[in-house]
């Protein structure tokens, strides 16, 4: 038992003013299994967002498991989302691969505020082949984040999450094969070998599937044995155009296939600019009930209330749609702007299928409170029953 939950749950257990007629768990899971809930939930994706909320830097978090539950908790109490993002880091996914006497150089804080900033741990297709073929990941897995620190905040959220009675669902982040294969090497190189070298990327993906699929078996164990029941996976290919994902898109599928036999609701986080195929794919991918989708493909001419009603249409009948205010507006833009274009997506969605008031990737750090705030009256303010 943690004793920075027990003191949160001492806090809050039964004190709580209702929302709604629904917990924020049955508003979520309402949503995502296409049925009425009593208002659109809302679920900004805050992990780096709560840390700064909370009063805490970075850096500090950086060793401190308590402090980064402290502040999820919190953020919370105070906001009531109808779901908690686990704070999750760049460092929490590939420290694992390299030495400990190497990590430094790669992980880099900047700012008080600021991301994490990595440089790529693999120069050449070879050298990240190696480090999976001689299993790296695993060799220098003892010390490293995913083990310190990672692991037990994901921990205490999901204890939180049980000794609340199910009030509020842990969000648990995982990175799909793809996403891991264009973050070792970084985006644009991957992309280069995509053409250059077709063969080599096929074997490098399917390496990468693999090492995804045992760590399922992880989160199997330890988040769905604790009562993990959301899973947010964060794919890839989001430059991929149609004649790679037809190619290469297929270790996601694999991947996803058991995800969903692990975790009952389970949605995938499609962020930059969506080409509308890369959308259909993740949509027909059986057990996966919502997309939280981005910006529209640079060639698509569209307002936000047209792509909204798109993406409706193209989901309706299969998955939840989750998005708005963009990430660039929830940080730069004014309340009121906020208000509107969330307004703007429920009413262009709900005609559809369900929304999910969630912008298409993580709210900025930097972003003001009062657009964290605009962002939660909006949905609160669309009554649907
Ligand atoms: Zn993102």
């Amino acid at each position: 038992m943690s004793q920075i939950v027990d003191e949160w749950v001492g806090r809050l257990k039964g004190k709580l003013p209702p929302i709604g007629e629904m917990t924020h768990w049955e508003r979520l899971a309402g949503a995502m299994d296409l049925k009425q809930t009593d208002y659109v939930p809302v679920a900004p994706e805050l992990d780096y967002w709560q840390i700064t909320y909370a009063g805490y830097s970075h850096r500090e978090i950086y060793h401190d498991v308590d402090k980064t539950t402290d502040a999820c908790i919190k953020t919370w109490a105070d906001l009531r989302l109808d779901a908690i993002w686990m704070y999750v880091d760049i460092s929490h996914q590939i420290e694992n691969f390299i030495p400990a006497e190497r990590r430094a150089e790669h992980f880099i804080h900047r700012g008080e505020k600021d991301y994490l900033m990595f440089k790529p741990i693999a120069r050449t297709l070879d050298e990240a082949i190696e480090m999976y073929e001689t299993r790296a990941f695993e060799k220098h897995l003892d010390g490293s984040r995913p083990v310190t620190h990672y692991t037990p905040h994901m921990l205490q959220l999901l204890e939180f999450q049980e000794r609340m009675d199910r009030q509020v669902p842990i969000i648990v982040g995982i990175a799909t094969p793809t996403n891991y294969a264009e973050t070792i090497v970084e985006v644009q190189n991957f992309q280069r070998w995509m053409v250059t070298e077709p063969e080599k990327t096929q074997h490098y993906l399917n390496l990468c599937l693999q090492e995804r699929l045992e760590a399922l078996e992880f989160y199997r164990q330890f988040a769905a044995g604790n009562g993990g029941t959301f899973c947010c996976l964060f794919g890839g290919a989001r430059t991929w155009g149609p004649k790679h994902l037809a190619r290469f898109a297929g270790v996601d599928r694999v991947f996803a296939e058991k995800a969903t036999q692990i975790f009952p609701y389970v949605f995938w986080h499609h962020c930059g600019r969506n080409l509308p195929r890369a959308l259909e794919l993740i949509r027909d991918l059986p057990g996966v009930k919502g997309i939280q989708y981005d910006m529209p493909y640079y060639g698509q001419d569209l307002s936000w209330p047209q792509w909204f009603e798109q993406v409706a249409r193209l989901l309706g009948g299969k998955q939840c749609a989750m998005n708005s205010p963009t990430t660039q507006l929830a940080c730069h833009g004014r309340p009121a702007e906020v208000r509107r274009m969330v307004r703007e997506f429920i009413d262009a969605t709900i005609p559809h299928t369900t929304a999910c008031v969630m912008p298409g990737c993580e709210v900025d750090s930097f972003s003001p409170l009062e657009n964290v705030k605009a962002m939660i009256e909006a949905g609160r303010a669309c009554r649907l029953t």
